[in-house]
């Protein structure tokens, strides 16, 4: 059974451990450096992208995730996810693991318009649009060659992935469609297989 590992310090991660542990997957909060090492892909759950960037950092985390990406470890982040995996976030120095090269912008939606949802279309993912909830979200401003974009909105894109690295602006916890965590469990199967 492959083992998933969800940052636990702020943020929507309860809801990513259930929808894990729904598709079979063993899901576990992580808080102390040493379970990182116990997983076979990691999640980085929306929320607040300064406040998870800071406690991953105080508490020892942030080094060993980001050598554990750079050895091959699958990893997903989710809006504030999504920003603390980018390498640039536009406008600020804050804390991140910058393993995805692309550049990122955070609120990047208005502020007013604080919740939205939008039907995406992802076409890797069949013909059924996936329902996108965006809050507060971020948006991809220019992605690396390396990058895929499976997804845009207005143009911009909102889902994209490289080699093992997932990443996305909206929240795919929230809807009961679970494409996207199955997406990534394909990945952690897929890394487990090519290790
Ligand atoms: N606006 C938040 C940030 O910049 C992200 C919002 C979210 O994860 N829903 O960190």
């Amino acid at each position: 059974m492959s083992t998933v590992g969800v940052i636990a310090f702020q943020g929507d991660f309860h809801r990513h451990l259930q929808v894990f542990a729904e598709l079979g997957l063993d899901a576990r909060p992580i808080r102390r450096r040493e379970e990182i090492a116990g997983v076979d892909g990691l999640v980085i759950p929306g929320g607040e992208s300064t406040t998870i960037g800071m406690l991953m950092d105080r508490f020892g985390l942030l080094r060993p995730a980001i050598d554990a990406v750079a050895g091959g470890l699958p990893v997903m982040g989710t809006c504030a996810g999504a920003i603390l995996l980018s390498r640039e976030i536009v406008g600020t120095d804050q804390v991140r693991l910058g393993v995805l090269d692309a550049v990122i912008e955070r609120n990047a939606y208005g502020r007013q318009v604080d919740s939205f949802e939008a039907a995406i279309a992802v076409p890797e993912l069949g013909d059924d649009p996936v329902t996108g909830v965006f809050i507060r979200a971020p948006r991809f401003v220019s992605v690396g060659s390396g990058v895929e974009v499976l997804a845009r909105f207005e143009d911009a894109p909102i889902l994209v992935r490289q080699d093992r690295v997932l990443a996305l602006s909206f929240h795919p916890e929230l809807t009961g469609d679970y494409r996207i965590h199955r997406l990534f469990a394909s990945m952690i199967v897929s890394a487990g297989v090519s290790a």
